[in-house]
């Protein structure tokens, strides 16, 4: 299969796969690169941005970091559309005089000014599409998912349940953090890759389900993950988790790992992702413990329906919630305590980001820099002050002394005596002004500051400056909290009597 762009962007950006045009630090726009020209600009397809247009055709086979400068896209009074028309006529005049034209872009015009914007052509990645992707509902950002895919030990080739789905800005990181290239199906010897193969933990894909009960957002998702090229990695279930469970037609999907529960109700969710059908003694302590009717908590285990579990049976399974409220966690940790769930703690991530620099010591303590930090202090400025008046007083002075050599010239000629040329004057000036001179006028601010990097470079960095550091306060991220828990694998005598026959080497 083609690589994903999200797993293996390649060395340059190509056509029909996703490159991300980053206009700011945290302004980023996504465009699936296109050569098609089936658009509304002679140039093809275009990204309009306020930093200006990118043209598809300026975007395409650039290594990835590259600097793309906006173009001057033509939308004044005739439409592009029939100056494209025009142009395939043969009619070219009719681009703007005197303005270079762009060799090998479909002969488009190049703002070249100063005043033009760029961007930066970046390659997506899970934390690149979080900024930017369309909203349909709160995300996960990347300073939570992080964290949650760390403490759920996600690791490469492991099977993850989602739900719901939402936007996909979860959906990304996981499957990243789950791929392990593209695994064929093993088989076994008796020719059945079901049931017992799978049960043998063969190496196998790492994998995603995700099950979000909103169908157009299921539907998006899947069209995403089909642009993005990780459909293979991803099922995309459209299906009411509180009431249908996690269980796929396959039955040996989705052999869970690790579960995520971005949901309203995650307790109402709890009672499908059992290793065995709950009792009835824990059904009622679900449904009193989280003040939910028992019909809606835990729908009552058919006898007729063969139980199955979506959950791993060779390894503990973790478990992520995700809630805005103190309640809706409370709710959730007393049904996770019913049903067996081990380990259940909580954490809230508030993540900031700092700005880190070098200050050099002595202009903070004094706090006199204000909001601007490149505004002098005072001490600079008495300095600067002392500097030119210094210059200024030599400077004078040297002026009297030439004046007064002037003088002294002239009257020694008046009376007769012998008086130097010029040349042999100005050579002993020079000189005495070197000589003299360098030693008497205190450094300029130039030299000052070479001097001081001649001195740095000598010295280690460290010892210039403190560290100093500011906390930005406009990171995105959406303060949740998490609830996490392990379930352990079942324990069998069958299990107890392998471990006892295991050598150990
Ligand atoms: N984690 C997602 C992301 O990072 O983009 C955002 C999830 S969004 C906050 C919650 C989603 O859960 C919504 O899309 C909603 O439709 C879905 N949902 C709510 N109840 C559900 C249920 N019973 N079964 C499946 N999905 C459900």
């Amino acid at each position: 299969p083609q690589p994903s762009p999200f797993l293996d962007p390649g060395p340059v950006s190509a056509p029909n796969s996703l490159g991300i045009l980053q206009l700011r630090r945290d302004h980023l726009i996504p465009a699936i690169l296109s050569t098609s020209a089936d658009s509304d600009y002679a140039e093809g397809k275009v990204e309009n941005t306020r930093f200006g247009s990118f043209p598809h055709s300026t975007l395409l086979h650039k290594p990835w970091g590259t600097q793309i400068l906006a173009s001057v896209i033509d939308t004044g009074s005739r439409s592009s559309r029939s100056k494209k028309r025009k142009r395939e006529a043969g009619d070219v005049g009719d681009e703007e005089a005197g303005t270079p034209k762009e060799e090998g872009s479909g002969g488009l015009v190049r703002a070249a000014t100063a005043s033009s914007g760029f961007a930066h052509l970046i390659p997506p990645s899970p934390e690149t599409w979080t900024l930017c992707l369309p909203h349909r509902t709160q995300v996960v950002y990347t300073p939570d998912y992080s964290y949650i895919l760390q403490r759920l030990r996600i690791r490469p080739g492991d099977h993850i349940i989602e739900a719901g789905a939402g936007s996909g800005s979860f959906t990304h990181a996981a499957v990243r953090a789950v791929f392990n290239g593209y695994v064929e199906q093993e088989e076994t010897s008796d020719g059945n890759a079901a049931g017992a193969a799978a049960r043998k933990r063969r190496k196998r894909n790492g994998h995603v389900y995700s099950f979000e009960f909103h169908a157009p957002r299921a539907k998006q998702l899947r069209d995403e993950l089909e642009e993005h090229g990780l459909s293979q990695l991803v099922t995309v279930t459209n299906r009411d988790v509180y009431q249908d469970g996690f269980c796929l037609e396959n039955a040996t999907e989705p052999d869970a790992d690790a579960i995520f529960l971005d949901l309203p109700a995650p307790w109402l969710a709890l009672k499908h992702l059992t290793r065995s059908p709950p009792s009835q003694a824990v059904i009622k302590s679900v449904a009193s413990e989280s003040n939910t009717p028992a019909a809606d908590t835990t729908e009552q285990h058919n006898p007729q329906k063969p139980f199955r579990s979506p959950l791993n049976p060779q390894k503990a399974v973790r478990i992520c919630t995700f809630s805005p409220c103190i309640e809706q966690v409370t709710k959730t940790v007393s049904a996770m305590r019913a049903l067996g769930w081990l380990e259940i703690g909580m954490a809230e991530i508030q993540a900031k980001r700092l700005e880190v620099r070098r200050e050099r010591v002595g202009l903070q303590e004094e706090g006199l820099r204000g909001a601007n930090p490149n505004a002098a202090t005072v001490q600079e400025a008495v300095q600067r002050l002392r500097d030119v008046e210094g210059r200024a007083k030599i400077f004078h002075g040297l002026q009297k002394e030439k004046q007064e050599e002037v003088m002294r010239r002239a009257e020694a000629k008046k009376r007769g005596e012998k008086v130097p040329s010029l040349k042999e004057e100005r050579e002993a000036a020079k000189t005495k002004t070197k000589v003299s001179d360098i030693e008497r006028v205190p450094p300029s601010k130039h030299d000052r500051l070479e001097r001081a990097k001649r001195e740095l470079e000598k010295r280690e960095l460290f010892k210039e400056g403190r560290l100093v550091h500011r906390t930005e306060p406009e990171l995105k991220t959406h303060t949740s909290y998490l609830v996490f828990a392990v379930l352990p694998r079942e324990w069998s005598r069958e299990d107890e009597a392998k471990a006892a026959a295991r050598t150990w080497t």
